[in-house]
């Protein structure tokens, strides 16, 4: 059996309007490589034909290779589990809705030829998305830089090749909050960047509901920086330091100035937001608390209904081989 040279890892959910174009678009583009590769699809659960397709595509073409979990796990862990399965030299993760260019993987892997081991694609223009979208993402990537500890670079989605290295680096790290462009910054490596222009969706729509993005976005920030916790302390010193002004200036009105304060509503605001800033304090904790006990639970990941098609001989790569001979 040739060995698989690149895979190509597309988490799916709800995507059955996408997934034939997609491995359409995608075989175009590998087949020009020359080199044997498999196409890791990942059924996160979806409710809809999703899972048929695959199968369908598998028994269609045995290049392509299928996980269907046991329900939906979220579009992080989707991946890591292709990541997981992946057999291939060099490994590119991709959005199944066609919003990533296929085509742009055969830039990625000219520069993975020439030795970078990362190459991630940075969107310098986002099509057909909301400007709500748009503002909470650019701000979220510039809150993300700013605060936390590795550089991970601006604009940049998931969607990246990786050298079998970097993949067996991020194998090793199994915590469960996951966020994958950090995790792949931190693991090290040499990196660097390819410019793409994010088209619209190809079909359906975006599985993402704010919901979604505020646990990947809070994921993103507790994963990989304990500046909210360090926020708490900030606060704290700063609001003892005015209230000692404040015993001071109480003070000297009193002594030489026989003013008298108005005590009622002052008292109040500064109770209630005394207590406003404890509960977000210990929210925050909350945050980075759950998510111990997450770890410490130790569960599985995810759980796999069924894998498809891996190790399997398939019928190209004997294709090749009789070729080769
Ligand atoms: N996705 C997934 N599980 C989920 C949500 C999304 O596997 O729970 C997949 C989805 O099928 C798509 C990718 O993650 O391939 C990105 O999702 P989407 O396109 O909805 O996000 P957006 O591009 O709108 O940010
Ligand atoms: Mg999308």
């Amino acid at each position: 059996m040739a060995k698989i040279r690149y895979s190509i890892v597309a988490p799916c959910y709800n995507e059955e309007g996408n997934i034939r174009e997609l491995y359409r678009r995608i075989r175009a583009v590998m087949d020009q490589t020359g080199d044997p590769w498999e196409l890791v699809l990942v059924n996160d659960g979806s409710t809809d034909r999703t899972g048929e397709l695959m199968r369908e595509l598998h028994a269609q073409d045995r290049r392509v290779h299928f996980i269907d979990f046991a329900r939906n796990f979220g579009h992080q862990i989707a991946v890591t589990a292709g990541l997981d399965y992946a057999q291939g030299e060099a490994v590119v993760i991709i959005d199944s809705d066609l919003q990533d260019p296929p085509e742009l993987i055969l830039e990625m892997i000219e520069k993975w030829k020439a030795g970078y081991q990362v190459v991630y694609a940075v969107r310098k223009e986002r099509k057909g998305e909301t400007w709500f979208k748009l503002f909470t993402a650019k701000l979220f990537y510039r809150l993300i830089y700013r605060i936390t500890d590795v550089q991970i670079p601006l604009d940049t989605g998931d969607f990246r090749l990786m050298d079998r290295k970097v993949v067996d680096a991020l194998k090793q790290m199994r915590e469960r909050h996951r966020f994958i462009r950090g995790m792949t910054s931190w693991v090290g490596f040499r990196q660097t960047g390819v410019t793409y222009t994010r088209a619209e969706r190809f079909a359906g729509e975006t599985k993402y509901p704010l919901r979604k993005m505020l646990k990947f976005a809070s994921d993103a920030i507790t994963g990989f920086s304990f500046f909210p916790l360090q926020l708490a302390t900030y606060l704290g010193f700063t609001i003892a330091a005015l209230a000692g002004v404040g015993v001071i200036v109480v003070i000297i009105a009193r002594l030489y100035g026989n003013q008298a304060f108005l005590g009622q509503a002052t008292t109040l605001v500064m109770v209630l937001f005394l207590g406003g800033v404890q509960l977000i304090s210990l929210g925050i904790i909350g945050e980075y608390l759950g998510r111990i006990y997450d770890e410490v639970k130790a569960r599985p990941m995810y759980v796999v209904n069924e894998a498809v098609g891996f190790g399997e001989n398939s019928a190209d790569d004997e294709q090749r081989m009789t070729d080769d001979e």
